[in-house]
């Protein structure tokens, strides 16, 4: 087993801004710009070509959604079917759906974990049914996840509460949030990390700048916490022309860091 790192330069499906697509070489620049250093916090050394393979960056940007999503799942299909890991850098959040989707292959009954300001589970946005904000819905459809929870969700509506319903979601929403579910999870576990999540003054560079949310220390607690074994995950959702100094690219490159560090 080894773990490969896949960007996937993604945002036609981004519903309010573009922007996403540009993050994956922003993220990975952060290994080598020389501000900080290639350790997880717990002491693992993270570093490209040796804790893991960088596999670039997959050719979507100009496909279409039914395009780019057929190219994902057969790359990610390819990559994880010998045991492999794959820690995909997005992106929009419109991506993780074709990447469940193949790891489900893979995995029957897996279990995914959200971080996510929203719940991704519009039936139907804009009329694309392929959007960023949909992909949860087109995997629970599937009927193929073990389980769904979602954490860090400040925004739901009535017609996103009733897809929760329809779906069995467990959402631990911020206004009641508390690090409980932790002793619920179970493996094996998919970890998708839509840096929204975070409160924007932790992470301003992304597309959509729900208050309330996480804090950065509260995102790694919870990375570091997980007891059931991690056999993939996703970065999604930063966008470089919303940010600050790299200081988002940053956030996406530490959080891809612990991520890793829990699943070597
Ligand atoms: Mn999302
Ligand atoms: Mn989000």
């Amino acid at each position: 087993m080894s773990i490969k790192v896949l960007g996937l330069p993604y945002d036609l499906n981004s519903s309010f801004l573009r922007g996403a697509a540009l993050a994956p070489p922003r993220i990975r620049l952060m290994e080598s710009d020389g501000s900080a250093n290639t350790f997880a916090e717990l002491g693992q050394d993270i570093r490209s070509g040796q804790a893991f393979e960088d596999l670039g960056d997959l050719d979507i940007m100009a496909d279409r959604p039914e395009a780019a999503f057929a190219k994902i799942r057969a790359r990610v299909a390819e990559i994880i079917a010998n045991g492999n890991k794959l820690v995909s850098l997005g992106g929009d959040h419109s991506v993780a759906y074709p990447v469940l989707d193949a790891y489900l292959e893979q995995y029957p009954g897996l279990h995914i974990l959200q971080i996510d300001a929203h719940g991704d589970l519009y039936d139907d946005f804009d009329g694309n049914p392929y959007s960023h904000a949909s992909p949860f819905a087109r995997l629970m459809e599937t009927g193929k996840a073990g389980s769904l929870t979602q954490v860090g969700n400040r925004s739901l509506n009535t017609h996103q509460r009733e897809q929760a319903a329809r779906f069995g979601v467990k959402i631990i929403e911020m206004h009641q949030f508390s690090f409980d579910f932790l002793n619920h999870l179970q493996g094996p576990l998919y970890v998708s990390v839509d840096l929204d999540g975070l409160d924007p003054a932790f992470a301003p560079g992304v597309s959509h700048h729900e208050p309330g949310g996480l804090s950065t220390r509260e995102l790694f607690y919870i990375l570091q916490n997980i007891e059931v074994p991690i056999v993939g995950g996703d970065v999604v959702e930063y966008n470089p022309i919303r940010d600050y100094q790299n200081m988002t690219a940053m956030v996406a490159y530490k959080t891809m860091k612990e991520l890793m560090a829990k699943m070597l």
